[in-house]
């Protein structure tokens, strides 16, 4: 059995001006009793430094939230109230509540725990559609699946043959094509352009400490990051291939952007990168209205890696304002049944990104088809950063992040993986699912919001309408 994987959160608070869902606020009638430095274990209440006798202003960061000063405030003057700033981060994709799961999980790694049982609503667009089927649970022992209990999170990246040859005396004669295989079935995509050099370099060194991928342009490979060269995935033009055969020779795996009729030329360009050195190809596409039949084009014409791209909230790209979209999750659901009817599947290795928002999109994205997904905004959540949906997408960093240091910013990045590691080994041990691999396309351990109303209520009334975002 391999050797257990673990990832080693620590507790890094960023101490930026982060926003906070509540803010905490001291009102005129204060009398300076004191009784809230008392109660509150989280010393969120101090008296003035220059003037002791009166009370500072409370010191929203570190409180949890949990009423006890307002209870017990003699006076009534302590309120809680929503924050209005925090309110408008997001938007219809990007709740504001998911950058206080992301914030939280980046300062200690942990799955957060909201103690009254979820909340939320069951059904949504994208993946809030799509419940996981928890029926099966993993054998529970004393130390339950963190424990001794083995679950392998790990994926293979590369082409598959679909069968074996062998010769009269039994000898192999199919040649086993060379894979990658990595411990988490996630890779770290381009966040955004013009990344402070600390935030890059900790992206690099986090997917290094991981022993995961991070995909970056050849431009931004500079002498100090090509040392990571084994955990970066170059992203080149196919006329940059003969200029770059140095760092080709020395990558694991190189990623180049589909181009209109790229399934022809493809075997000679993946002929061309195969002659400087071992580096797997990938092709990327953006998820457009017929990606599913250039996917298969491409597999077809011998595709190791295939990434599908949706925007940033999980949607189709290049459709015009106003036209029906789909989403993440039916996007990859179409291309992983395209290539079952081709029968080519097991063949290629899919990843999908795009809309990877939260931990629980992971295995979900993987029933719905992919072998792994790649992820984005969260790293750069993780460090702080906001993301406002209307009237277009704005990406906000913090002030200063500039001048964290290196280590701080790679940990945060490390404990938002750990936790996202944490909560795939839950629902895999809730589902009974005990290798990574097998979570793709097993879309029959998924519940479809869609499918059942449709069954349950489609035969008494019309079809519901499915409403985009
Ligand atoms: S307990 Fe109330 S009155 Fe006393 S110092 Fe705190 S806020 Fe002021
Ligand atoms: S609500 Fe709780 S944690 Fe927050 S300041 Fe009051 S006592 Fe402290």
């Amino acid at each position: 059995m391999p050797k257990k994987y673990h990832i080693h959160p620590k507790v890094m608070p960023l101490n930026l001006n982060s926003l906070f869902k509540f803010k905490i606020e001291r009102g005129e009638n204060c009398i300076n009793c004191g009784k809230c430095t008392k109660v509150c274990i989280y010393e969120a209440h101090k008296r003035g430094k220059d003037d002791p006798r009166k009370m500072a202003d409370p010191n929203t960061v570190v409180c949890r939230n949990c009423f006890r000063c307002i209870q017990e405030c003699p006076r009534g003057a302590l309120e809680k109230s929503l924050d209005k700033d925090f309110l408008n981060i997001g938007g219809t994709y990007w709740k504001s509540d998911m950058f206080i799961t992301l914030w939280k999980q980046a300062e200690d790694g942990k799955v957060p725990v909201t103690g009254a049982g979820y909340r939320g609503p069951f059904t949504g667009d994208g993946f809030d559609s799509m419940w996981t089927d928890m029926s099966e649970i993993v054998r529970p022992t004393r130390d339950g699946i963190h424990g001794r209990e083995y679950i392998s999170t790990s994926v293979e990246l590369g082409r598959k043959l679909n069968h074996l040859s062998f010769d009269d005396k039994g000898q192999l004669l199919s040649r086993i094509h060379p894979t990658v295989d990595i411990p988490i079935p996630i890779i770290f995509d381009i966040p955004a352009e013009n990344l402070s050099s600390n935030v890059k370099m900790a992206l690099v060194r986090a997917a290094a400490e991981l022993n995961t991928f991070v995909v970056l342009p050849v431009k931004e490979i500079t002498p100090k990051i090509e040392k990571y060269i084994n955990n970066i995935i170059v992203l080149i033009t196919p006329e940059g291939i003969d200029k770059h055969q140095g760092l080709i020779k020395n990558a694991r795996i190189v990623a180049i952007e589909y181009a209109d009729d790229m399934e022809k030329k493809l075997p000679s360009l993946k002929a061309k990168i195969k002659k400087a050195g071992n580096a797997l190809t990938i092709i990327r596409v953006e998820a457009t209205e017929d990606v599913e039949g250039i996917v298969s084009g491409l597999a077809q014409n011998g595709a190791e890696i295939i990434h599908v791209v949706a925007d940033y909230r999980g949607r189709e790209i290049q459709k015009p304002a106003g036209c029906n979209f789909r989403l993440i999750k039916d996007i990859i659901r179409a291309v992983h049944l395209k290539l079952v009817d081709d029968r080519i599947r097991d063949e290629v290795t899919i990843i999908s990104s795009g809309g990877i928002a939260m931990a629980e999109h992971v295995p979900k994205a993987m029933l719905c088809g992919a072998d792994l997904t790649a992820i984005d905004l969260p790293l750069l959540i993780a460090v702080g950063a906001r993301i406002y949906e209307e009237p277009e997408k704005i990406l906000v960093l913090p002030d200063g992040l500039e001048k964290i240091p290196l280590k701080k910013v790679k940990q945060r990045i490390v404990n938002l993986m750990s936790a996202w590691h944490s909560q795939l080994l839950e629902v895999m041990g809730a589902m009974g699912i005990r290798e990574a691999r097998r979570l793709r396309g097993e879309t029959g351990r998924a519940i479809f919001f869609e499918e059942i109303d449709n069954e349950t209520f489609g035969k008494l009334f019309k079809q519901r309408e499915i409403k985009n975002l």
